[in-house]
């Protein structure tokens, strides 16, 4: 943990100097970097994958749709603006279901679908996650304290500049007769980037 700790610290204290930096040459304003975080706390984020996410559960044809022509089906949905820009292009979404688990990762770099998922986080850039992700995906996933069954089969979707994929988890039982808005405030980050599953609350 402390590692991790260091490493935000450090990340922190470059971004600094690199806006002083950019600010100092007249690049950018003291206030773009402000306005870039804005848009990924309000507009461009994992509310809005759960959303979409919360839809293809309540409504089996949107599913069909969305996992059959992803930005198309996105596109059906009501979402404030670019929703196929800024790393949406050619997103891709995949389902979980019994017998076989997903999961996401950018062995390149950190490619990942930001208008659905928000900004990655930084274990998802990590050289080791990425190589490890792709070698031994059930160790990784039990460190993140998720057992899957050696019946279930894990497949792990490379994420490129050519296709972002995010993951719909399954609806977890319990969740009945929930509204859209009810079961996407369950639906995690990652969740849909498969590190993890839906659970409700108790
Ligand atoms: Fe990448």
């Amino acid at each position: 943990m402390s590692e991790a700790v260091d490493r935000e610290t450090y990340s922190a204290a470059r971004v600094r100097a690199l806006e002083s930096l950019l600010i100092e040459k007249g690049l950018i304003t003291g206030e773009t970097v402000d306005k870039v975080l804005e848009f990924f706390e309000k507009d461009m984020g994992p509310f809005n994958g759960a959303k979409i996410v919360a839809k293809a559960w309540v409504d089996p044809e949107f599913k069909q749709r969305l996992l059959d022509d992803t930005p198309s089906a996105i596109a059906e949905m009501s979402f404030p603006r670019g929703m196929a820009g800024a790393e949406g292009e050619h997103m891709k979404a995949v389902a979980n279901e019994p017998g076989v688990h997903n999961l996401i990762v950018c062995t390149m770099c950190s490619c990942y679908p930001w208008p659905v998922l928000g900004l990655p986080p930084y274990w998802f850039k990590d050289p080791t996650f990425r190589a490890r992700a792709i070698r031994e995906p059930r160790k990784v996933l039990q460190e993140f304290g998720l057992d899957i069954p050696e019946s279930t089969e894990v497949r792990v979707w490379d994420t490129s500049a050519q296709i972002r994929w995010f993951v719909v988890p399954e609806r977890p039982e319990g969740t009945e007769g929930w509204s859209e808005d009810q079961l996407a405030a369950v639906i995690s980050p990652e969740a849909m980037q498969g590190a993890a599953k839906v659970v409700i609350p108790t």
